[in-house]
């Protein structure tokens, strides 16, 4: 059988035998009642990467955002954020479902937004008005094509938020992508964001799961809305371990992805039905396909060739990096695009 090469998500891993090894070995109790230990180790060491108070363990990145926006909110409340971004975007309407609030959507630039327009945004204190209370960022933003935020940019959304008492939250799916990326540390995150999800299961390689991290009385209040969701998992240790492996092992290897994504980058810039594409800057590209194909024939073609992607509108495609991705397949697609 031909040995699928898929670029359809970051999501897509498997554990390594080296984290599967991890997850055997997990220390395992009722996480519930708070008796994990790799649980609690997990988002204790989270937490301190970040300069954090605590963290929470979530099974998906969707219930770390939306518990944050639970808790950061009231009903009525509204959220402030860019129009692409996943909360809005790809979270199933949970911001009003969850949380009954209206959300304000910033015209960003690839999935990021100012200050200047954070501060725009802000509902003057107006019983007519909906009382905008979280401000939420992507870092890196997805629909951007994993762009990067300027760090000094976040710092400025930081006075705005507050200078109008907002809460800060980031949608951090791929902020380690990013710290990489722009040689960043997680502790300058933890110092300006009231919370945090990271997602361990998309460039970091494990089966699922995501930490929220806060203060801890914010964490608290988190743990009871999990509860809710039906979010609390008993002997969850045995992904808390590789969890705990993939912060470890997995992070600095991001670079790696990030080149295979400026070569395969670079192969497809050379082919005349490649239109315009977004400045690639971490493991995503997105590009416009014209001419010959439709986004949809060419997806088609290459999974003849057993690489795999998807077409997110009749123009573009998408394509995602991630760590079983080895540099052979990625020679092995920039030959299959040369030969279109
Ligand atoms: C993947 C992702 C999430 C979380 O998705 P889950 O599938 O629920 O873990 C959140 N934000 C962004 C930007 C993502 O790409």
């Amino acid at each position: 059988m031909q040995q699928l090469i898929d670029f359809r998500s970051d999501t897509v891993t498997k554990p390594s035998p080296a984290m599967q090894e991890a997850m055997f070995k997990a220390k395992v109790g009722d996480d519930v009642f708070g008796e994990d230990p790799s649980v609690n180790e997990l988002e204790l060491l989270a937490a301190e990467m970040f300069g954090m108070e605590s963290g929470l363990f979530c099974p998906s990145g969707t219930m770390t955002n939306q518990i944050a926006i639970k808790v950061h909110t009231q009903p009525g409340d509204e959220v402030i954020c860019d129009k692409m971004s996943h909360i809005y975007q790809y979270e199933g309407g949970g911001i009003a479902f969850n949380s009954l609030c209206s959300s304000k959507l910033i015209d960003g630039d690839r999935g990021r937004i100012k200050a200047e327009q954070v501060l725009a945004a802000i509902n003057p204190d107006d019983i007519h008005k909906p009382l905008s209370t979280l401000v939420s960022l992507e870092n890196t933003a997805n629909r951007g094509g994993g762009s990067c935020y300027n760090f000094t940019e976040i710092q400025k959304i930081k006075e705005v938020c507050l200078q109008n008492n907002l809460k800060f939250h980031l949608d951090g799916a791929r902020l380690f992508n990013a710290l990489v990326a722009k040689k960043e540390t997680p502790k300058q995150y933890g110092e300006v964001f009231d919370s945090i999800s990271i997602c361990l299961s998309k460039g970091l390689g494990i089966p699922a799961g995501s930490v929220l991290l806060g203060k801890k009385d914010f964490i608290k209040k988190a743990r009871r809305v999990r509860k809710v969701f039906g979010g609390g998992m008993r002997q969850a240790g045995f992904i808390a371990a590789a969890g705990i492996y993939a912060l470890q092992n997995n992070i600095d290897r991001l670079a790696i992805d990030h080149q295979h994504t400026q070569a395969i980058a670079n192969a497809l810039l050379t082919k005349d039905f490649v239109g315009e594409m977004l400045p690639v800057e971490t493991n995503i590209v997105i590009c416009e396909i014209k001419g010959r194909f439709s986004a949809k024939e060419f997806s088609e073609k290459m999974k003849e060739k057993g690489i795999l992607f998807f077409a997110i509108s009749p123009t573009q495609i998408r394509m995602v990096l991630h760590l079983d991705i080895t540099k052979e397949m990625v020679e092995k697609t920039i030959q299959a695009i040369k030969e279109l």
